[in-house]
């Protein structure tokens, strides 16, 4: 605390804001600390305490308990953090010092308002709901199903596997990306626990934590989920390609219906019908022709599913950064700059150029490749900070 003159200012505080005792200890939070304010609350009968010292998050309880054990309902106490916001972050003295007698000052004024409250228990619903079906997602969703409750793992996309699907080999083992994720996939695909909501997105959630109401909305895939084989029929029959800018980042196509990769969980297609020759002009159905099972269901609507979980993981990622902004390595502009996702599709052997590194006219081999990191990372203009993950994939 050498950066904030708290003996001085601590007797300034007497008198003031109905303040009518102001103590400095250095270990405020030890036993002999607490037995201080103990002491204090029964001797002096005060009715509100405010410890002036480091964050809540790490102390609050230790406090309130100290209030509670004097007989001092516990929510009559207030913690003003002037280590973690004040003398850890400023090097000038005064207006350190100066910035402290403002959050105590805040503090006293707060605590002055507090009611005592009582604790209360609320049943918990012991369902998650899991958003984002990336590797962090389905992870989280393995680990709490595997520990026995019940997840709903909703991801926007036809597949779950999110940016690490798209990687031909990953850091820090180098092993192929694929031979990780897919165990991790198909277990979230199957586990008893978890249910799998893709080609979804959350569309409200109404409630409080331990009870929450969620709508989900599980767009139209057009393909009738109980019929469909995932053979595959469907997509190579569909004479409709569109660029793929999701999977292959731009560089290659898919079909107007799809799984997105072949390992997709689950593996049934989608029809994109922005896309799609019969939901454009009316005519074509190759599709329904082809498909063995009678699976392919031009009618399907979109459907609203409600669920009810206590906890809600938010997992949904990250988007690249857009390399058109730092307009001075030509991304967008010339046209062999590529991204690193667009980099790891093209030496991906599943990828579109079936892992030969060549140039946007697919074919020519480059004399000699330059790599450029952290683009956007670490630069005033953009980000200031460090993304932690350049360096890893690099
Ligand atoms: C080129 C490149 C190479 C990399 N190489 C490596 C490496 O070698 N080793 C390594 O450890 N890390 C690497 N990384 C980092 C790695 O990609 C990430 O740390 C990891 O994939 C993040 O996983 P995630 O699940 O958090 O996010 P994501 O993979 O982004 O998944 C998020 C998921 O959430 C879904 N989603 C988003 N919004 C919603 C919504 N509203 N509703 C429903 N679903 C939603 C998305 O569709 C997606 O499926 C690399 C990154 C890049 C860009
Ligand atoms: S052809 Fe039919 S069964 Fe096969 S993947 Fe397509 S919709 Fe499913
Ligand atoms: S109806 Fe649409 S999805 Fe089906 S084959 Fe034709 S273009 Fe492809």
């Amino acid at each position: 605390m050498d950066v904030v003159d708290v003996a001085n200012w601590a007797a300034e505080k007497l008198g003031r804001q109905g303040v009518i005792i102001a103590r400095e200890y250095k270990f405020m939070c030890s036993s002999l600390g607490q037995e201080l304010i103990t002491k204090d609350i029964k001797e002096l009968g005060l009715t509100r305490v405010v410890v002036a010292a480091c964050s809540p998050h790490l102390h609050e309880k230790t406090f309130r308990t100290a209030a509670k054990n004097a007989g001092l309902n516990p929510y009559l106490v207030e913690l003003a953090s002037i280590r973690e916001q004040v003398s850890w972050v400023h090097s000038d003295k005064a207006v350190a010092t100066a910035k402290a007698k403002a959050v105590v000052s805040g503090a006293v004024s707060r605590v002055i308002e507090n009611a005592a409250l009582d604790e209360i228990r609320v049943p918990i619903n012991p369902n998650t709901l899991v958003v984002g079906g990336g590797i962090a997602g389905i992870q989280s969703a393995l680990e709490i199903a595997n520990a026995g409750f019940h997840v709903y793992l909703v991801e926007r996309e036809p597949s779950i596997g999110g940016h690490m699907a798209q990687f031909d080999k990953t850091f820090p083992t180098l092993d192929c990306s694929a031979c990780i994720l897919t165990p991790r996939m198909v277990e979230a695909g199957t586990h008893p626990n978890i249910t799998l909501l893709t080609w979804s997105e959350v569309e409200k959630v109404t409630g409080f934590v331990g009870n929450f109401h969620v709508t989900i909305k599980k767009k139209a895939r057009f393909i009738n989920e109980a019929l469909c084989t995932g053979c595959g029929i469907c997509q190579e029959k569909c004479p409709k390609k569109v660029i793929d800018e999701v999977y292959e980042a731009g560089l290659g196509y898919r079909k107007a219906v799809y799984t997105p990769f072949a390992q997709a969980v689950p593996n049934f297609p989608v029809m994109d019908k922005e896309n799609c020759t019969y939901f454009i002009k009316g005519t074509c159905k190759a599709c329904e022709k082809f498909c063995p099972t009678g699976a392919i269901d031009f009618n399907q609507q979109d459907e609203l599913i409600n669920i009810d979980v206590g906890n809600i993981v938010l997992a949904t990622g990250y988007d690249l950064f857009d390399a058109r902004r730092v307009s001075n390595y030509g991304y967008g502009r010339l046209p062999n700059v590529f991204t690193s996702l667009e980099f790891e599709r093209l030496s991906n052997a599943a990828g579109p150029t079936s892992g030969n590194i060549v140039l946007r006219d697919g074919k020519t081999t480059p004399k000699s490749v330059g790599i450029i990191h952290c683009v956007g990372s670490r630069d005033k203009n953009f980000n200031n900070y460090c993304s932690v993950i350049c360096c890893m994939q690099g």
